[in-house]
């Protein structure tokens, strides 16, 4: 029989819930933890802020307000992640490739935690484990670029919290105050988020009838009933066993993840819990990104000083040596749910480009969550312009994934994905048949394409498929 947890106990936790967290500001004890080590060392992907000066003033605001999430929350993800590092669980973390402050608004976010929650119902159903749930939200607000200048000639939109997506010179100027407004959407969400989580957005029976409809209404409808029959049938069951008003039918926990990319925001939200250790309380869980994931520089560096749970994206030029290195550096201590290893690598290459690194890691001894991002390695642009993604490609690269780890008997632990719950047009294919000339009608991210309401439920049925092999 698997673990199973209680979604109001904190089992293993480290840091009680009361201890409060003080700000990382003395400078000795922020020494000794190497919180500012970073400034020293190489950096890509660095914010073009115009005044130093303005990024410390803003700097020393976030550093005393109350931070985003607290130490007792980020211990429980990683004893989650811990279940899924052992097989025990499953990881689902999806959300937009690019908050905007524009589109912090409740009925996106209750979208996006909806298709979330959707998503997760059927993949626990087809696991039959339970799914830990992080969206990325509530500080998503920056991006690696290729391109210091877009196409256009002016400097790259980086995010909201750097600068602004309308294209004009003076707009594109990196701004340190808006770490300021990053820091209060994110709150924000984050307060609506547990707001709603506890009033029953997560209610089991309502997310099934969601599905229910989906599937009803989808072309492609016919290939998802039989699951959702099977949970329907489930539901009945739990019903007639009287076990309806178990708290855990109706409240889940939703955990806020973003890639720490501005690390003056990062450093800033960083706590000193009552144990003396160093969190990065801007969310649950921060990885590092594919373009800044060097071993000496200033990224890796800063994630290696916090509790938190972290992972790091890896692409197909990543080296068995170097996920190797990565370990050592980020989890010496070898913590199950401390590191997740986000592959990224294409639908083309992950069959001969994962499973090197995954015995390279496995054979070290290494415990890590092996976690698939089938987004980021598939990504082109159409011939009019669109940067999208196609369907096939995201759930052939799934597959893939799923192959490789049944083939070195490791455990697949999660999937990573930018999705909404809108029904944008921005990746191609899917039951719906988006095509190239589609693209244009609601072609609204900020950043890469996200699948779409109805292409997210898709693909969750279709990894259900797969997980019940
Ligand atoms: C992302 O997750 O939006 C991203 C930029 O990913 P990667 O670092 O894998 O390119
Ligand atoms: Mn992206």
């Amino acid at each position: 029989m698997s673990r199973q947890w209680h979604e109001f106990s904190h089992p293993g936790v480290e840091s009680p819930v009361f201890a409060v967290a003080r700000p990382a500001t003395d400078p000795t004890e922020a020494k000794a933890l190497g919180l500012d080590t970073w400034r020293e060392l190489p950096r890509a992907q660095t914010p073009p802020w115009p005044d130093q000066a303005a990024v410390a003033d803003v700097c020393r605001v976030l550093d005393t307000v109350p931070s985003v999430v607290a130490p007792y929350e980020v211990d429980q993800l990683r004893e989650r992640l811990a279940m899924v590092c052992a097989g025990e669980a499953f990881l689902l973390q999806g959300g937009d490739c690019a908050e905007t402050f524009a589109d912090n608004t409740e009925p996106h976010l209750l979208a996006n935690a909806r298709t979330l929650l959707q998503m997760a119902v059927v993949l626990t159903y087809g696991a039959s484990l339970p799914v830990v749930k992080v969206s990325r939200v509530a500080g998503q607000y920056t991006k690696p670029r290729s391109n210091p200048t877009d196409a256009l000639g002016l400097p790259v939109y980086r995010g909201d919290m750097i600068n602004s997506l309308e294209p004009t010179a003076e707009a594109r100027v990196a701004d340190p105050q808006r770490m300021v407004r990053a820091y209060a959407n994110a709150s924000s969400a984050m307060n609506m988020l547990r707001a709603y989580l506890a009033g029953g957005l997560a209610d089991l029976h309502a997310v099934h009838t969601w599905n229910k409809g989906f599937v009803r209404d989808s072309p492609a409808g016919e290939r998802y009933e039989a699951i959702a029959r099977e949970i329907d049938r489930a539901l009945a069951f739990i019903q007639a066993c009287g076990l309806t008003d178990d708290e855990a039918l109706r409240t889940v926990t939703i955990f806020c993840s973003h890639e720490a990319l501005a690390l003056e925001y990062d450093r800033a939200l960083t706590r000193v819990a009552a144990s003396g250790r160093a969190y990065g309380l801007s969310g649950h869980f921060l990885w590092v990104g594919e373009r800044t994931r060097q071993i000496d520089g200033a990224h890796v560096d800063f994630i290696s000083r916090i509790a938190n749970p972290i992972g790091v994206k890896i692409g197909p030029g990543c080296t068995p040596e170097q996920a190797v290195e990565l370990c050592e550096k980020l989890n010496p201590e070898n913590i199950p749910g401390r590191l997740t290893l986000v592959a990224r690598m294409g639908n083309q290459r992950v069959r001969e480009a994962l499973p090197p690194i995954v015995q390279k890691v496995t054979a070290a001894g290494h415990q890590v969550v092996w976690q698939c991002d089938p987004m980021h390695g598939n990504t082109f642009e159409t011939s009019n312009g669109f940067k999208t993604r196609h369907f096939d490609r995201i759930v052939d690269e799934v597959l893939g994934y799923f192959e490789v780890h049944r083939e070195l008997g490791t455990h697949p632990g999660g999937l990573h994905v930018e999705l909404t719950g809108e029904p944008v047009t921005e990746c191609l294919g899917g039951a719906q048949s988006i095509e190239d000339t589609d693209l244009p009608d609601r072609y609204e991210t900020a950043c890469d394409p996200r699948l779409n309401t109805q292409q997210s439920l898709e693909l969750a049925f279709l990894v259900a498929e797969m997980l019940r092999g």
